[in-house]
């Protein structure tokens, strides 16, 4: 059994964290590759150390003094340090960073150094040895990562290193600068290692105990899914729940490898597993509930509509042009509507009214804002009677009008609009019909 543990900054804010982290990796020897990221908050108004780091170089950019925010960043692991106990000095690695920083060697380098530095921390705690992620983790020229090359490199070198500590985030290009994933990248490190190793399981772990039925901040007690396969973690992911960085599913899903979100303050919870396929039936009908709020739907009406071919396709090119992409588009027999991101779409919106009115001559186009897209997403769904009746009475009993219904072929998941008003009722609605009402 071979693992790869990923820890999330707030596992490893602080020496008390850190601590906790130890005892997970040593409570069991297949904990073999560790991958951190940096310290991240202590507490809700705290910084993480990577903001502080992009804080620091810009100063720096700027020709600012920036040695005082540099201070407080040193400072931060050396209460690390003391409060391990540990026999280690980053003196000589701050020199380099500042020399770094006053040559203007890039806002991604600047940023990478939060999770190098604690990962020679943490190596040096575990007594691992601590690979820069520099010389394994590749970009192309162009900055793009480069999956294969990294596959090759990683395999090589972690072939016989049997314990090791790579830091999250970040990688190099061609020409050895530093370049990094977008912001929360260490779930991507930590997958892509898991793969060259051929882990049996990339454990991630955070500071929840899993990925939820649906977002805490509008159902507090709302519980952990024990299983989700990737394509119900895509649908939920895509619709607005955060669970992990959505590149970090590739290089798993390649190698076969199951991902489990544990919880470092509550490391006896099972958490999630996310996994390719199971047979496992879902406890509830629903695997998730996820939503976003910010929709536009374009609505344009014409009389004998069914009888023209290509209308859609006329409709949907003026969308094209204009460099807005479509999430839903609902129809009837002389209606058709574009479902749109609105941030994406008001400054535009009159060039595509005037676009349509061009393209496809309509007797009235009518914009309706403020809208929320909610999916019940679940492989639980599938050939289950009576799931969207169950929806549909949830939503009618707390007075939420539905304004648009789409449910994917694959029964995979049911999509519905409602005003952005009624996104939170609509959602308590759904949870405690599938999940409260069903215990
Ligand atoms: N430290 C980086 C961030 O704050 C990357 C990570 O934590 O995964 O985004």
């Amino acid at each position: 059994m071979k693992k790869v543990v990923k820890f999330g900054g707030s596992s490893l804010a602080s020496a008390s964290q850190i601590k906790k982290v130890a005892d997970i990796i040593h409570a069991d020897p297949s904990r073999q590759y560790v991958v951190p990221s940096a310290p991240g908050k202590r507490f809700s108004d705290d910084v993480k150390v990577t903001d502080m780091l992009y804080q620091a170089y810009d100063a720096a950019a700027k020709g600012e003094e920036f040695e005082p925010k540099m201070k407080r960043i040193r400072d931060r692991y050396q209460e690390i340090i003391d409060g391990l106990g540990l026999d280690l000095s980053l003196e000589q690695e701050f020199a380099v960073i500042e020399d770094y920083f006053r040559r203007q060697a890039g806002r991604d380098y600047a940023a990478s150094r939060g999770e190098y530095l604690n990962g020679i921390v943490i190596a040096k705690h575990l007594g691992y040895r601590f690979i820069d992620a520099a010389e394994v983790i590749c970009f192309d020229e162009k900055g793009f990562f480069d999956s294969e090359k990294t596959h090759e490199l990683l395999r090589e070198r972690l072939k016989n290193v049997e314990c090791a500590v790579i830091p999250g985030f970040y990688g190099a290009m061609p020409d050895g600068s530093v370049k990094t994933f977008s912001r929360g990248g260490s779930d991507v490190t930590g997958a892509i290692v898991a793969r060259a190793v051929r882990a049996d399981i990339y454990e991630n772990w955070t500071d929840v105990s899993g990925v939820m039925i649906t977002d805490p901040r509008i159902v507090p007690d709302a519980k952990p899914i024990d299983t989700l396969t990737y394509q119900e973690l895509r649908e939920l992911s895509y619709m607005g729940a955060s669970v992990m960085h959505e590149d970090a599913i590739f290089p798993v899903r390649k190698g076969g490898i199951p991902i489990n979100i544990r919880n470092t303050n509550a490391p006896e919870d099972p958490g999630t597993m996310i996994v390719e396929s199971t047979c496992r039936q879902p406890k509830y009908i629903i695997t998730g509930i996820a939503g976003k709020k910010g929709f536009c739907s374009v609505n344009i009406e014409k009389d004998m509509m069914n009888t023209q071919i290509g209308f859609g396709r006329k409709v949907l090119q003026v969308f094209e042009e204009n460099g807005i992409s479509f999430e839903h588009t609902p129809s009837g027999i002389d209606t058709f509507s574009v479902l749109v991101h609105q941030s994406e779409f008001v400054d535009k919106e009159q060039s595509v009214i005037a676009g349509l009115h061009q393209a496809v001559q309509p007797d009235t186009i009518d914009l309706e804002g403020d809208l929320a897209l909610i999916a019940i997403v679940g492989r639980g769904m599938k050939a289950k009677k009576g799931t969207a009746g169950l929806l549909f009475s949830a939503l009618a009993h707390r007075r939420v009008n539905i304004k648009m219904i789409d449910q994917g072929s694959s029964e995979l998941n049911i999509i519905i609009g409602v005003r952005n008003d009624d996104f939170e009722t609509a959602i308590r609605a759904i949870y405690d019909a599938f999940v409260t009402s069903q215990d």
